[in-house]
């Protein structure tokens, strides 16, 4: 699972998206499909197709979604209320693009979970 993905496209401007922080490793951008007032991706430059791709030598980059996520919340307006980090992975974890990413999802309370469609056992 090495292909490139819409994502790639997005990363070098060859398609149009809300780019909210670039910088030589990482990219965000407002996800096109939000599930809350702030649904904001936050992705590798490096594709790195699923979390079970991820390598030692991509720590330091992983690490990084996160403190770009910390910096666009406190932008947002939404540190203090809270927000939730997700990154799919494979098909029962719901992951579409295989480019991973690490949604930013707050501006509402988002509850204890974040599927309403799913009920355990089903
Ligand atoms: P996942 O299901 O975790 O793989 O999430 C993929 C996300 O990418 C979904 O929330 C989509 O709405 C979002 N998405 C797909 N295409 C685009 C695009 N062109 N621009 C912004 N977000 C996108």
């Amino acid at each position: 699972m090495s292909e490139e993905t819409i994502f790639r496209k997005i990363i070098n401007k060859e398609i149009p998206a809300d780019i909210l922080y670039q910088d030589d490793f990482v990219t965000a951008f407002r996800d096109i499909s939000p599930q809350a007032p702030v649904h904001i991706l936050i992705i590798p430059n490096k594709l790195i197709a699923t979390v079970n791709d991820i390598e030692v030598e991509d720590e330091v980059l992983v690490g990084k979604l996160y403190t770009v996520a910390k910096k666009l919340a406190q932008q947002e307006g939404i540190d203090a209320s809270g927000y939730r980090l997700i990154m799919n992975c494979n098909k029962d974890g719901g992951q579409e693009v295989f480019h991973i990413h690490l949604h930013l999802l707050g501006g509402e309370n988002l509850g204890k979970l974040i599927c309403a469609e799913k009920t355990i056992g089903e």
